[in-house]
């Protein structure tokens, strides 16, 4: 089996070599349907590195579904794959809610991907819907169609008619938890958590005001401990960040004008397997 998949790797690299074009290494992983039998550990950065000993995140479970099973996205560190089910679990007990709706985690294998993220790599980024979770029972086709809902109105500014204390609730026992780096979301609900927070305002520090993030919240986790290559990002600015979330929203509603001195902004390349750490021809090789 080793060898076998060994073989089809080097005829894929040959083949690509011949054809004149070095095969994308979103294009390798993009093609893997399981995880590596390998002990799971994450190699690189979130925006560039790949996961060994990825588990799945079972399509249904009592307080958590598993959206657009047809991306096979549902592949994780067995860290990122507890967390989800935890979290779910307190979600579940919120009004109006019987548990968590997610979507992307990683591929099989991690890796760049074929479509969406640059991030997701390493199998500790995970997408959840803002939709609450209401059935528990849905059908695959019904995970392919139905949508999330947007909780945001003015670009992000502020959060709309959707937005509950059930949410801010869930995006709290997401942030606190402490595997987790940083949950990013819309500028408008970090500043309504900051506005509406009557406790302890620390966990504030990890949620993140960011682009898009309106109809899910992004969860990243820290590399697990004792994992060697995998590249933690900075941590978070100090604070609970609350001022920097309500200048973006000021900027969100005022822009300021276009700095001329501003760098152009660098094309990206996109990665071959040699670019991503020496680790990540072994995971696509693995069983
Ligand atoms: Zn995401």
């Amino acid at each position: 089996m080793i060898l076998r998949r060994f073989f089809i790797l080097i005829a894929a690299l040959l083949f690509a070599q011949t054809a004149g074009a070095e095969p994308l290494a979103k294009q390798l992983f993009g093609a893997q349907k399981a995880g590596s039998t390998q002990k799971a550990a994450a190699f690189g950065s979130y925006s560039r590195g790949c996961a060994a000993g990825s588990v799945q995140l079972p399509e249904t479970g009592p307080t958590w579904q598993a959206m657009r099973l047809s991306r096979n996205r549902n592949w994780g560190h067995p860290e990122a794959i507890d967390y989800v089910q935890n979290l779910s679990r307190f979600a579940a007990k919120q009004p109006g809610w019987n548990g968590l709706y997610i979507g992307d985690i990683s591929q099989p294998r991690g890796g760049p991907m074929t479509s969406g993220h640059r991030s997701h790599q390493l199998g500790l980024d995970i997408d959840i819907w803002m939709l609450p979770g209401d059935n528990m029972r849905l059908s695959r086709s019904a995970r392919e169609n139905i949508s999330s809902i947007s909780l945001r109105r003015a670009n992000g500014a502020y959060v709309n008619g959707n937005w509950t204390k059930q949410h801010h609730a869930v995006l709290r026992a997401a942030a606190k938890d402490k595997r987790v780096a940083r949950i990013f979301v819309f500028p408008g609900a970090k500043v309504q958590m900051c506005n509406d927070e009557k406790g302890n305002k620390a966990y504030l520090r990890k949620i993140r005001p960011w682009w898009g993030h309106h109809y899910h919240f992004h969860v990243r986790l820290n590399c697990p401990r004792g994992s060697k290559g995998c590249v933690n990002q900075d941590p978070p600015p100090k604070g609970d960040g609350c001022a920097e979330a309500q200048q973006w929203v000021q900027n969100i509603l005022n822009p300021p004008p276009p700095d001329p001195n501003a760098p152009a902004p660098k094309k990206r390349r996109e990665y071959v397997l040699a670019d991503l750490p020496q680790q990540c021809a072994a995971v696509l090789q693995s069983n």
